[in-house]
């Protein structure tokens, strides 16, 4: 036992000594260093998620009216603990990851004109559909971002809703050909192609604000049915993506820095400074929630407002690492065992400051925003009485489905973009 305890102790500190002896590389590409020689066991690694994310769903109940109080208060701990779970199912699915982000400057510059805020609108322009008349014959029927002649628009338009969006849920690429009929009769095809498939554009870059419009409508729907199981689950997620949305690398192709040698700023913002800071210092009084008369354009804003601040994140952190002292960048940091590298604490605080405490008031923003799409579903559906729920009950199916995120997340390879929480 004492020798095992003085194994690890003679091992720790030989890292320790290793690392200040990497001392003069480590400065000169600060960042680098930490994400390849020492980066955290996944679990703890440092996210908005497991920290910030918990920490706003929580918050958010408690800001609610009695009448939303009553049912919320009760699974406090559930919207909390759960509030990292869309993180998690990125380890278990490739589609989740553009959940979570928009990459806003592929779409043009602000006010982003051409962007297409409705999803059904975004993906007629972001789609191609193909059909394959013989092996070697794929012919391009539709290709994203070409209008389609006017005279089809409401067929095409309906066909696509119906035919062609429930397979972008299931994840199938594949078309059913008949359905395609009057469409390709109309466009001179005589003889029948033998299968066709689409290609969508929109995931690459994330479908985070067209992600939210859907779930709003569906969380209105679940209190509606007064369905206290899924209420809570739509719940917990949707306060997961809507912090996202106040991420403001969250809304940019730039998201971690790698285009401007910032390599890693994506959880210095996001975790290390609200590790650092939100529990000592950051004012969490937000006030009631807000009634939200068009949640659509509001998602929208809210990211369009993430994404006006990157350019003080980005600027202002390249700034502080040129005029502040190099040896007080980064700091040994020791967690759970682990020995990390991070940025140390002064130089977080004099980061944030220059921001003038962005952090906190996204976080704010977070936190009333999430309440109030809470809010704004709940009334919608009519206010239903959440006096007298079922008791949430999690069936055989989510029992296993949240099994296998748990062993997913636990092996750790991240599907889709990895850097981007
Ligand atoms: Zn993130
Ligand atoms: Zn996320």
């Amino acid at each position: 036992m004492l020798r095992s305890n003085f194994t690890r102790f003679a091992l720790l500190a030989l890292v320790f000594i290793s690392l200040c002896a990497l001392k003069p590389v480590r400065l000169l590409k600060p960042y680098r260093v930490e994400t390849t020689y020492l980066q955290l066991p996944h679990p703890q690694s440092p996210n908005w998620g497991f920290f910030a994310h918990k920490r706003i769903n929580r918050l958010a109940v408690l800001t609610l009216p009695p009448q939303m109080m009553v049912f919320f208060k009760p699974n406090i701990d559930f919207l909390t603990d759960h509030a990292v779970d869309p993180d998690m199912r990125r380890y278990s699915t490739k589609n989740e990851a553009p959940r979570h982000y928009i990459d806003l400057d592929n779409y043009g510059a602000p006010p982003f004109a051409d962007l297409p805020r409705q999803w059904l609108d975004a993906m007629l322009e972001h789609t191609d559909i193909w059909v394959v008349n013989t092996p070697g014959d794929t012919v391009l029927l539709f290709g994203g971002k070409k209008p389609v002649k006017e005279v089809w628009q409401r067929e095409y338009k309906n066909w696509f809703s119906k035919q062609l969006l429930p397979r972008f849920y299931q994840n199938e690429e594949t078309l059913d050909v008949d359905s395609l009929g009057v469409l390709l009769a109309e466009m001179g095809f005589k003889d029948k192609p033998q299968s066709a498939f689409f290609q969508e554009h929109l995931s690459q870059h994330g479908i985070l604000p067209w992600n939210l419009q859907r779930m709003q409508r569906q969380l209105t729907e679940a209190f509606r049915m007064r369905d206290s199981r899924r209420i809570l689950k739509l719940a917990g997620d949707m306060g997961h993506y809507i912090g996202d949305a106040h991420v403001p690398l969250h809304t940019t192709s730039n998201y971690n820095g790698q285009k401007t040698e910032q390599h890693g700023i994506h959880g210095f913002w996001e975790s290390r400074i609200p590790e650092l800071f939100a529990d000592e210092s950051y004012d969490y009084f937000v006030g009631k929630p807000t009634y939200i008369e068009r949640t659509e354009d509001w998602f929208w804003q809210t990211v369009f407002d993430s994404n006006s601040m990157v350019d003080s994140v980005l600027t202002l952190e390249k700034k502080m690492r040129r005029s502040f002292p190099l040896d007080h960048q980064m700091c040994p940091d020791m967690r759970a065992g682990v020995l990390s590298v991070m940025p140390c604490r002064d130089f977080a605080d004099a980061y944030q400051v220059a921001m003038n405490g962005m952090v906190e008031r996204r976080m704010r923003a977070a936190i009333h925003d999430v309440s109030s799409a809470w809010y704004t579903a709940w009334v919608d559906a009519g206010e239903p009485d959440l006096s007298k729920m079922d008791e949430p009950v999690m069936t055989e199916e989510e029992r296993k489905e949240e099994e296998r995120l748990r062993k997913n997340f636990e092996q750790g390879k991240i599907l889709g973009r990895a850097e981007e929480h």
